[in-house]
């Protein structure tokens, strides 16, 4: 499944300030809202979808990612698709956008009952630096890397208690198993209630008495895991990608934190790059240069023939359009540059010396169009002489 454009989900134009974005993900929230579309799948993943928009275009960093480099710069890199938001995750980071005025909205399942508010433990965030060719950034590549992380414990299928049996915990007194404490406070509104997380069980709402002994109440364990990695075509040094719930496991069955892949891009020995453009430097004799030929380059995918026009000087670039790397967004393609050099020999024979003299004084080799007088044989020490003479 395609995901769709984050500015057309939210009915914004590219531009769009702040206000702007919130004002339009505020209509599209209520407007699918889940206590407003009981058990409408497609309301709820139409409400997933605005969150997931506004959650990227809401965030500076997000946004210039997304705009330079589309869906793929800002994560999802390995999910390939779907929406990595729980409800949970929109109503914790996003309640505040349902402000005041909106009672019944101000967390999920207000009006269901029975969903669970307490808090779960997001793992850690992890970071890994993955190499790619230049070839694999042509066409985009999947990887397997192995990764260290925090794993559900085994024992006790990351419950934290012994065996992983549910006598081994107890409903927390501190907030009877609610995970939030309530302050009642006045303002000049009136009464105000706000909640905050349990201290006790820091939200959790239970609290562990027989705890396991293999990961001593955590859930979770060192381990790692292979996890394969789906990088897009033209992605770049130093550019990060966010595979969502791939990094390490909450503790006691939380969510998993996110792995944050690293582009680090190999040295290619053909092309230096220049953004989508590829860079070759091709060599050519004197001779070549001057009089002209047909020449194979190499491309990142095989060779292409190239011709080189006579007369062509060092320097010159000459433009292979389209044989360059994809925009990482899927729009348009980088061109091969190919960067004459003349090659200029350090050593000479002498018999390619008195071509060279004799080049010399022709007035085609001259830059200013001059004939220049004939400069006699190599160990004539007349000749020398007369040079030197004609110095003043
Ligand atoms: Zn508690
Ligand atoms: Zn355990």
């Amino acid at each position: 499944m395609a995901k769709r454009d984050y500015y057309e989900v939210l009915g914004v134009s590219k531009n769009a300030s702040k206000d702007e974005l919130k004002k339009a993900y505020r209509k599209l929230a209520l407007k699918f809202h889940p206590d407003k579309n009981p058990d409408d799948k497609d309301a709820e993943e139409k409400f997933k979808e605005a969150a997931e928009a506004y959650e990227v275009l809401s965030n500076d960093d997000k946004r210039a990612r997304y705009d330079r480099y589309g869906h793929a710069g800002v994560g999802s890199a390995a999910s390939g698709g779907g929406h990595g938001f729980t409800m949970e995750d929109i109503f914790s980071q996003f309640g505040d956008i349902f402000g005041g005025g909106f009672g019944g909205f101000g967390g999920f399942g207000g009006g269901g009952g029975g969903q669970r508010r307490q808090r779960v433990h997001k793992g850690e965030t992890l970071r890994v630096k993955i190499k790619v060719t230049l070839e694999e950034v042509a066409t985009g590549v999947e990887k397997k890397i192995k990764v260290k992380k925090h794993v559900p414990c085994q024992s006790c299928s990351g419950m934290g208690t012994r065996n992983g049996s549910s006598s081994g915990k107890s409903t927390c007194n501190t907030c009877h198993g609610s995970g939030q404490v309530m302050r009642v406070s006045n303002t000049i509104l009136g009464q105000m209630q706000t909640a905050s997380t349990c201290p006790t069980c820091r939200g959790e709402g239970t609290l562990i008495t027989d705890a396991c002994n293999a990961c001593g109440g955590e859930g979770i364990v060192t381990g790692e895991e292979v996890v394969t990695i789906n990088l897009p075509a033209g992605v770049a040094e130093g550019m990060q990608l966010v595979a969502q719930g791939k990094g390490s496991a909450g503790r006691r069955n939380g969510v998993n934190g996110d792995l944050v892949v690293v582009i680090s891009e190999e040295k290619h020995p053909d092309f230096t790059r220049d953004e989508n453009d590829l860079i070759h430097d091709l060599f050519l004799s004197i001779p070549d240069a001057i009089l002209g030929l047909q020449v194979e380059i190499p491309t990142l995918a095989s060779r292409a023939k190239l011709k080189i026009e006579p007369g062509t000087p060092s320097g010159k670039v000459l433009r292979l359009r389209g044989k360059g790397l994809p925009e990482v967004n899927g729009y348009g393609t980088g061109d091969l540059l190919v960067r004459v050099n003349v090659f200029i020999p350090k050593e000479v024979s002498k018999d390619e010396r008195k071509i060279l003299e004799k080049l010399a004084a022709s007035k085609n080799f001259s830059p200013d169009g001059k004939e220049r007088e004939q400069k006699p044989d190599d160990d004539d020490e007349g000749g020398f002489f007369r040079g030197f003479k004609n110095m003043f």
